[in-house]
């Protein structure tokens, strides 16, 4: 079996170098080269998360709450990088926007634990110095990503975990809320859909063998909404954020790839910048974020390429999900192997796409 995986990357970098694929149809053809041909002065690209999304089980009302947040959100990060600022804070306040709407599972929309708490990760990485800030596990942080900003620009550390993180959160003056400020009664109700479920397979709730949520295809389905962000500053300065509640159902202190520099989130700017979205554990193991860097870095891989190649071996390992990235060069690629990904980008011309569904 351990053969068969350098076998596979080998097939699948054959196939990505054969099978490019714009990264979103409902783009304009013209608007597509310029993404791709022109070094534009900055760029920004987004995701809200990728799942199971199907217009078969959205409303038109849905749809426009989604693509109006999505489209909110951009423009205040446009705004920051067409001003001459950031990379950095283009990401954090783009990402905010997200974290403060319902709507995504980060910040308020976070889902709720097996506890029925709510946890929250987050993270952010300067690829200009390559220096990274992490979160974990906090549940009294209101904008978990400035959390990791906060622990990237003002500590020594890398990550900070549960009390600790709220306590240094406290001591940076960020706002904190009460744990309820997370409880939103749509994430009740899919932590309560996943427990029947899970309920009917095992016999019981509350057994030792429960992690059938990362297991059950349509249980695992039942999360997406996860936030991220990469940009390029008319600076050529790249940065990647990431802020999210996890999965549903998720126990014992259960920590994602989220805030994990490398699986989560990665920034580099001989690369690129990169914020993922999916089932942790998967994103975890393959190291998502890092690798699709390190296939450009050391094998001189576009953007593109090095993405697929990356994402296909989460399929191959058995997970699913996308990332979001834009290069050193203002290119920017949505990458997923789910039915959709909230997404969204900008360029220096001020050009918007926004893209759901996979076609
Ligand atoms: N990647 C997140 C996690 O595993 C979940 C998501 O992206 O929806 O915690």
């Amino acid at each position: 079996m351990k053969k068969i995986i350098p076998f596979t990357l080998v097939l699948f970098l054959c196939f990505a170098c054969k099978n490019e694929t714009n990264f979103e149809q409902t783009v304009k053809a013209e608007n597509i080269s310029e993404i791709i041909t022109e070094k534009p002065e900055f760029a920004i690209i987004i995701h809200g998360g990728a799942g199971t999304i199907l217009k078969k089980n959205m409303t038109p009302e849905k749809e426009a709450a989604y693509k109006a947040k999505l489209e909110e959100a951009i423009r205040v990060g446009y705004e920051v990088l067409k001003n001459g600022g950031s990379s950095l804070d283009a990401v954090t306040k783009t990402i905010n926007v997200m974290e403060d709407s319902p709507l995504f599972n980060a910040g308020k929309g976070a889902v709720f634990t097996h506890a029925e708490t709510n946890e929250l990760d987050a993270s952010i990485m300067d690829g200009k110095t390559l220096n990274a800030g992490a979160s974990a596990g906090t549940t009294t942080v209101r904008n978990p990503i400035d959390l990791a900003r906060a622990v990237m620009d003002k500590s020594k550390h890398v990550m900070l975990s549960g009390k600790g993180a709220e306590i240094f959160a406290e001591e940076q003056g960020l706002t904190l809320v009460e744990p309820s400020y997370f409880h939103t009664n749509r994430r009740l109700e899919s932590l309560k859909r996943v427990k029947e479920r899970e309920a009917e397979k095992t016999g019981k709730v509350d057994t030792e063998s429960t992690y059938l949520d990362f297991y059950d295809a349509d249980i695992k389905n039942a999360k997406f909404g996860t936030v991220g962000c990469a940009a390029l500053d008319k600076n050529g300065n790249l940065a990647a954020g990431t802020s999210t509640g996890g999965m549903t159902n998720k126990r014992y202190g259960r920590v994602g790839d989220a805030p994990i520099i490398g699986s989560g989130t990665y920034a580099n700017n001989a690369t690129c910048a990169v914020s993922s979205t999916g089932w942790g554990e998967y994103f975890i193991r393959a190291q998502v974020a890092h690798d699709i860097s390190a296939l450009m870095d050391y094998k001189g891989l576009s953007l593109k390429e090095a993405s697929k190649i990356v994402l296909d071996k989460v399929a191959y390992l058995g997970g699913d999900g996308g990332i979001v990235a834009v290069d050193k060069n203002g290119n920017m690629v949505a990458e997923f192997n789910t039915a959709g990904m909230y997404r969204a980008t900008m360029n220096d011309n001020g050009e918007l796409t926004i893209g759901i569904y996979e076609q």
